[in-house]
């Protein structure tokens, strides 16, 4: 299973949605533009401008389902009534980068700890519950009843940080940005 990143420095980063894991990424790939982002395959639909091989790779529940059978992915969940999962396809397409970031929430965060106990764990939390239902909100991208549902997973997500060898409190971004990216240097060298 660890063999699809050989040689490839895999960062896992996780935590609840809205805690501004895609904006953090979206930094940290600036700072280190030879670091690559694995592209998800989701069961759930895309939101205005979500671009399908992009944003995510995004299959009705029968093609994800057959390529669960296929043994297509490192890890998969369900989450919010959805299916979301890494191929295995993404970490070989990596495999000679040096380095990919894959953004999972805990269970798949959980299983790539067992199947690739290399891969550096980064828990992003944010600064109270009350700003990440405000960062939900904000993004505008979710009905109220999915803004509820995310923030009950959140809690149990937050309780899981102490899982994690490294957590980024994401309160100011440039302050969160700079620690993630101290955390990603000490592993893969930022291009210079
Ligand atoms: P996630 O990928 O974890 O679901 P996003 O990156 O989509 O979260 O961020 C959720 C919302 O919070 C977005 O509207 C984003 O612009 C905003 N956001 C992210 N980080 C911060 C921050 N440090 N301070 C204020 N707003 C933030
Ligand atoms: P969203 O619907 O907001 O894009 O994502 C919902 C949740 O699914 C987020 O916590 C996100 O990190 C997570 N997620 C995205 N891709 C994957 C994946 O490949 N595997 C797992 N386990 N979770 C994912």
């Amino acid at each position: 299973m660890t063999d699809a990143a050989a040689n490839t420095q895999v960062f896992v980063i996780t935590g609840p949605s809205g805690v501004g894991k895609g904006t953090l990424i979206s930094l940290l790939r600036e700072r280190h533009p030879g670091l690559g982002l694995s592209v998800s395959a989701t069961t759930r639909a895309p939101r205005p401008g979500e671009v399908d091989g992009v944003s995510y790779h995004f299959l009705s529940p029968e093609q994800f389902a057959a390529k669960v059978d296929a043994g297509e992915f490192v890890e998969h969940a369900d989450y919010s009534g959805n299916r979301y999962g890494t191929l295995r396809s993404e970490l070989e397409r990596h495999r000679e980068t040096g380095g990919v970031v894959l953004e999972i929430e805990l269970q798949g965060a959980r299983q790539i700890r067992v199947s690739m106990p290399e891969a550096h764990q980064i828990f992003i939390a944010p600064p109270s519950a009350e700003t990440l239902r405000k960062r939900l909100v904000g993004r505008g991208t979710d009905a109220p009843e999915e803004i509820e549902r995310r923030l009950a997973v959140a809690e149990e997500e937050l309780a899981a940080r102490d899982e994690f060898a490294h957590v980024v409190v994401n309160d100011d971004l440039e302050r969160a940005a700079g620690q993630l990216d101290a955390i990603v240097s000490g592993y893969h060298p930022p291009a210079r």
